[in-house]
């Protein structure tokens, strides 16, 4: 479990020493560097590095970073807020020791995500990962309610030797083929290796459906660990394919046309050890309070993908017939709703049953992203909100009557569409807190100026290297 408490200047309690251990034991293993990672606003993994000496200090004063970076776009240009934006002013990142881990794949390093404060202590308004522990605690206290969250991770995998800036697939073998797990069977088995030396809870590793693609997903974890999870997930990636003379891509479309990259997110909500999504008196076995929570997902998804598909690239996915997710409905392990129910293995569903959210890209700011899922959750809980009618079956294929008496809409086909959505969210705008709700629509206004003109190759081409 995460601690839950804010950093404070010179340490919290036990942690400077814990830090100082830490140190000595990362020196002794030969670990030099240590990476503090986070996330910006724009969805891209941006990080300071510092000698492993220097973790004791870290953990009692921070590390300087300028707050201009939650307003940085994707191709780092810069945006303003009333509050973010200003080459003024300086934040403390704080390594999370909790998640500190020797990088399998780069030796010498080890890497931490890291909350950030001001100069002054106080929680840096800003900082998604700080939003998310908050709602996790409205959601302690408010509902008794904790969650169980996993991030499902898919990548284009492409040649090195490819032109600059192009995309050439690894493998054109067939999808989910046999083929590629023998084409790239040495890549993959020192991905699996270095994610067992850290850690990660590896529950399958598969090739997907476009070429060049593949799916890794992990183990539950409390939400802010499923974010830090889902961040080295990636970070290892990179490393691992680096070695292999391969590169990376997580984003949302590669190219204009096909099957993108997604990263469905997998949701529990749990109330004293119980998993609400099973053994209840509701439709396909769902508690009241689940059903209402998925409601309350269901209705704010236009909103969301403001955080959820953040990038002009995410809308080259959001399609339909790509299981990426595009109608207001949901469906008993539908996968081409934007909400999968799944129920689990008979016999397994008091751990497994969980809420599958598919419009969720690898461009979103995971912290985010989960924080605007639960607040959307637990805004359903309160209002005792109950789901329609579920779809099997393709949406698309619902003749308009049924699609309107489900609710069944298309959702936003551009990331403006959304925006708008976010913009009179007050639900979501709040769980994120007035700066960085601020932040995330000045973003994506930037983002969408980057690209105006642009055709959907050129978009493509424009985020295809940077998340
Ligand atoms: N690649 C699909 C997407 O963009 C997901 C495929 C799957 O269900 O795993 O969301
Ligand atoms: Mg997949």
């Amino acid at each position: 479990m995460t601690t839950l408490a804010d950093p404070t200047p010179g340490g919290r309690p036990g942690d400077v020493e814990r830090a100082e251990a830490l140190a000595e034991e990362l020196a002794a293993r030969d670990v030099h560097g240590i990476v503090l990672a986070y996330v910006d606003t724009a969805g891209v993994h941006r990080v300071k590095t510092v000698p492993t000496a220097k973790l004791p200090s870290a953990a009692a004063w921070g590390v300087g970073m300028s707050p201009v970076f939650d307003t940085f776009l994707a191709n780092d240009h810069i945006v303003t807020t009333d509050v973010l934006g200003s080459p003024d002013g300086d934040l403390r990142l704080y390594p999370d020791l909790d998640l500190l881990t020797v990088l399998a794949a780069q030796p010498g390093w080890a890497w931490a995500p890291v909350d950030r404060i001001t100069q002054d202590g106080t929680p840096h308004p800003g900082c998604s990962r700080t939003a998310l522990r908050r709602i996790e605690e409205r959601a302690a206290l408010e509902h008794g309610l904790t969650f169980r969250a996993a991030i499902e991770v898919e990548w284009m995998l492409g040649l090195d030797s490819a032109p600059p800036g192009e995309f050439v697939p690894v493998t054109t073998a067939p999808a989910y083929g046999a083929t590629r797990q023998v084409e790239l069977g040495a890549f993959l088995a020192d991905l699996l290796k270095a994610c067992a030396a850290q850690e990660l809870d590896v529950d399958q590793v598969h090739p997907e459906y476009a070429a060049g693609q593949f799916e890794i997903s992990v183990g539950t974890a409390d939400p802010v660990a499923a974010a830090d999870r889902s961040a080295l997930t990636r970070h290892t990636i990179r490393a691992v394919a680096g070695r292999h003379g391969l590169r990376v891509s997580f984003a949302p479309a590669v190219a204009a046309t096909g099957v993108g990259n997604g990263g469905h997110v997998h949701l529990s909500a749990w109330r004293d050890g119980r998993n609400l999504h099973t053994g209840g008196d509701r439709r396909h076995g769902l508690t009241p309070d689940a059903e209402a929570f998925a409601a309350g997902v269901l209705a704010r998804l236009p909103a969301l993908l403001a955080v959820t598909a953040p990038s002009p690239a995410s809308y080259l996915r959001l399609k339909p017939a790509q299981w990426a997710g595009v109608f207001t409905a949901w469906g008993l392990e539908t996968r081409e709703t934007a909400l999968r129910l799944v129920p689990g293995t008979k016999g397994h569903r008091a751990e497994q049953a969980n809420l599958e959210v598919k419009p969720i890209d690898l461009a979103a700011n995971p912290y985010a992203a989960l924080t605007c899922l639960i607040a959307a959750g637990l805004d359903g809980l309160a209002a005792g909100r109950s789901l329609p009618q579920e779809t099997t079956g393709d949406p698309a294929a619902l003749d308009p009557r049924t699609a309107a008496a489900r609710e069944v809409r298309r959702l936003p086909a551009s990331l403006s569409e959304a925006v708008a959505e976010f913009r009179e969210d007050k639900v979501l705008r709040t769980a994120l807190g007035p700066v960085l709700a601020d932040a995330v629509t000045a973003v994506r206004e930037g983002e969408l100026d980057a690209v105006r003109g642009l055709d959907d190759e050129r978009i493509a081409a424009a985020y295809r290297w940077t998340y």
